[in-house]
């Protein structure tokens, strides 16, 4: 997969392919573009930083991310974690859900 074009993700249009482009993504793609990945609680807002290594050593390279969401690992918090990724030149934060 090559990196993605965020020059081009200009306007409405431009913004819905890049989306379309990261919903694909997989832990080897986002490996590959070395982009943070990061949890965050929804309940708690404890956030950390994913361990993108493991999951694709755990889940394989194929594995989706999209549309995931995990238990929080802080003791006693019965909140659900969202992945978010951040793409280099990207203005903001993108929710993985
Ligand atoms: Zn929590």
């Amino acid at each position: 997969m090559r990196g993605l074009d965020l020059t081009r993700a200009d306007g409405r249009c431009g913004i819905k392919s890049l989306l379309a482009e990261i919903e694909r993504l997989s832990p080897g793609a986002i490996l590959a573009n070395r982009w943070l990945v990061y949890t965050e609680c929804d309940l708690c807002e404890l956030r950390i930083r994913a361990d993108v290594k493991r999951i694709a050593r755990e889940r394989g390279s194929g594995f989706v991310l999209w549309g995931r969401a995990t238990t929080c690992r802080r003791m006693g918090c019965p909140g659900r974690v969202t992945f978010w990724v951040r793409p280099h030149g990207a203005s903001g934060d993108v929710a993985m859900t």
